[in-house]
């Protein structure tokens, strides 16, 4: 009855984004993407919830975990997947690391953390990988999504933009932020064999951007739109490869 409940949201979120975008021309409205144009898509997503058990990532000033808001969005987008019949493959499910068991030393347990997550993504035929994390930093003024991507493949650009420009085009007409490559402090997407890109959803040292990143809402709407970015490459690519040698 939840699932009902959350999934009946989720498409009103899809309607109302596709009712607004209707007339713009620059997005494609989701009624218009059928199943014979989903079943072409051959990526499997990597859906990667940044962080989380003893790993709570950034720490806002009023205590909520980045962790948990990258775990909220990453629900929500499941649940777009689920609802359009896309193949994904979740990292986590709940505020557990995916470290090896046994592990003695928080840093053994982070490598082991890291290294499992890298794994799922090699060993996954044609993944594309979505890594969702949200943002922090010393000077409260600056908000808005940021999408960083992974250098050496050339199609996590193209990911990376076509996100970008779905969620300021939809949910954030202010934001003037550009991509990013990420440099070698983002282990996945520095080493990354295949697409691969990590949305930063937010600023938590923003009062305002925090208090909408924690109403389910909202994260329904930044959801959607990472969605639909996401969605609008793969319908062009149809693949995650990245073709990295
Ligand atoms: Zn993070």
């Amino acid at each position: 009855m939840k699932k009902i409940c959350i999934i009946a949201v989720l498409a009103a979120v899809a309607l109302y984004f596709g009712i607004a975008t209707a007339g713009k021309g620059s997005v494609r409205s989701i009624e218009s993407i059928s199943d014979k144009t989903v079943s072409r898509i051959k990526a499997t997503v990597i859906l990667d919830a940044g962080h989380g058990g003893e790993d709570s990532g950034a720490v806002s000033d009023d205590g909520t975990f980045e962790k948990d808001l990258n775990l909220y969005v990453s629900e929500d987008i499941a649940a777009y997947f689920e609802l359009f019949g896309i193949s994904y493959i979740p990292v986590r499910t709940s505020d557990i690391s995916v470290c090896d068991m046994g592990l003695q030393t928080v840093r053994e347990r982070k490598r082991s953390d890291i290294n499992n997550r890298y794994a799922l993504i090699n060993s996954t035929p044609d993944a594309v990988l979505l890594s969702i994390h949200q943002n922090m930093f010393s000077d409260a003024k600056y908000s808005g999504a940021q999408v960083f991507y992974a250098a050496d493949i050339p199609t996590s650009k193209a990911l990376a933009e076509q996100i970008q420009s779905t969620v300021c085009g939809m949910l954030q007409p202010e934001n003037t932020r550009k991509i990013k490559p990420c440099g070698d402090s983002v282990y996945l997407l520095y080493r990354a064999k295949t697409t691969s890109v990590m949305v930063e959803c937010g600023f938590l040292s923003n009062e305002k951007e925090l208090s909408m990143l924690k109403t389910p809402e909202y994260r329904s709407q930044i959801g959607y739109c990472i969605y639909k970015g996401l969605l609008s490459y793969l319908i062009t690519e149809g693949t995650g490869n990245g073709a990295k040698s």
